[in-house]
């Protein structure tokens, strides 16, 4: 799939455009536009065959004005610094957007979990942790599960971080399994964040989300989850896809099952109940009303953007869309539920597995799901009204609110010494 820009480029073109309209003056720009700290790191692994390879990591903490450092650690063969900045700079607009209090970072490693057996994969990421071990903390950074790591990725982080403080810290990581302080809630919350912001954004246009077919671009757990969530909602899940490739049926595919062939085959291609198997570049192009990239950036270029059939296009993905292929959607009126929105229930999620891990307290179900649904749902008319009142589009009033509000907490800490 080609990106006509790096996800880095597109985060400060985002910037530059909120710091215009909200006349931000330079030197606060400036600041906003790199990240506070960036640690690099070489990880040296024993792989089970007793070679040692050395991954290279980093941890990116963008701005921390509003609170501690929070975001997600992504494993993938593909990470760079670039990548992991701009993932940084969009975790800090997304927590001012539906106002929790942190700030933005994000980690990578640059290596392929499909080829590592699982204890390779524990010994790199405790190793990993280690080596952060001075920068991450519960009221410093606070890391969360992104592309290819999960709760057990984070079980053995805060197994790494606790070690090392002689005492345990589940507030350290949030993601966790919930025997060991997870939040009920936190894995789907992604997902049904982004339904909550879709369902709000079909109440808008008069979509009927009961049988609107939905394409999901990733099936991993933001994707699956989504696509689950929809199909109970009553939705119509026309295709699916992973890395390898896509399935479709114009009928609607039942997720739960595509799902279990997935768990069986490793992946979602083979499907027997799909009329045939789409590429994912074909995909985003399918006949539908709702579309919802849930795998990596730049999926939506100035190269395919023109082509996309569907209404709503809700961004569970960070960085599908470049800023050019937001110009042709927006003309063609294509409404954007942006990712610093749409998938803003992970990060909300975490925050309350770190404030029921701080307090000691245990949430149920039904008390995360309805603060995740008023702080979504407000979330979502708040960027829709700075949307009518600035007569832009819901990337640029998310953006507004986001960088807004952490550029106002810049200000008023002032500037020491
Ligand atoms: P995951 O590893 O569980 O799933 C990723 C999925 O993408 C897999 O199905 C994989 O096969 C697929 N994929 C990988 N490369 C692909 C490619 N080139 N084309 C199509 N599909 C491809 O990861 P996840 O946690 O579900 O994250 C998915 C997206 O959601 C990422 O952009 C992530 O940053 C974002 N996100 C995740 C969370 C969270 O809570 N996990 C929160 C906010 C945003």
């Amino acid at each position: 799939m080609g990106g006509d820009i790096s996800p880095l480029d597109v985060a400060l073109e985002q910037l530059e455009i909120a710091a215009q309209i909200l006349d931000l003056d330079s030197g606060v720009h400036v600041f906003l536009s790199r990240p506070k700290r960036t640690l690099s790191v070489s990880i040296p692994t024993k792989m089970d065959d007793g070679e040692v390879c050395v991954y290279w990591g980093c941890r990116v903490q963008h701005i921390d004005a509003r609170g501690p450092f929070k975001g997600g650690i992504r494993y993938h063969p593909n990470v760079d610094l670039a990548e992991v900045t701009a993932l940084a700079m969009w975790m800090t607009w997304k927590c001012a957007v539906v106002d929790i209090p942190y700030g933005g970072a994000k980690g990578g490693v640059c290596c392929n979990p499909k080829e590592m057996s699982k204890a390779e994969l524990e010994r790199l990421t405790r190793r990993y942790t280690n080596m952060l071990l001075d920068f991450i903390g519960p009221h410093r950074d606070v890391p969360a599960p992104d592309i290819y790591t999960d709760a057990q990725t984070m079980a053995w982080i805060m197994d790494t971080y606790s070690r090392f403080k002689g005492y345990s810290v589940p507030e350290c990581v949030t993601g966790k399994p919930i025997i060991l302080g997870g939040s009920k809630g936190r894995t789907e919350a992604t997902s049904l964040g982004v339904m909550i912001s879709v369902r709000e954004a079909a109440k808008d246009l008069g979509v009927k989300l009961k049988r609107a077919a939905i394409a999901v671009q990733g099936f991993g757990t933001v994707g699956w989850n989504a696509a689950k969530i929809a199909h109970d909602w009553g939705a119509k899940i026309v295709a699916v896809s992973d890395s390898r490739g896509g399935v479709y049926n114009p009928e609607g595919l039942n997720p739960y099952k595509v799902f279990e062939h997935k768990e069986k085959t490793g992946s979602v291609l083979g499907f027997k109940k799909a009329r045939r198997e789409v590429t994912n570049e074909a995909l985003l192009e399918l006949k539908c009303d709702i579309l919802i990239p849930a795998a990596l950036e730049n999926q939506i270029t100035k190269a395919n953007a023109g082509k996309i059939k569907a209404k709503i296009l809700g961004e569970a993905a960070n960085g599908p869309t470049t800023p050019r292929a937001d110009e042709i959607l927006s003309e063609k009126r294509i409404f954007v539920i942006p990712d610093i929105l749409a998938n803003a229930g992970g990060v909300t999620a975490s925050y309350f597995e770190w404030v029921q891990n701080l307090t000691r307290e245990r949430w149920t179900l039904e008390q995360v799901n309805q603060k995740l649904e008023r702080i979504l749902v407000k979330a979502f008319h708040d960027v829709d009204k700075t949307k009518s009142e600035e007569e832009t589009n819901m990337r640029t009033a998310a953006l507004l609110l986001g960088v807004g509000r952490v550029a106002e907490a810049i200000k008023t800490l002032g500037l020491w010494p």
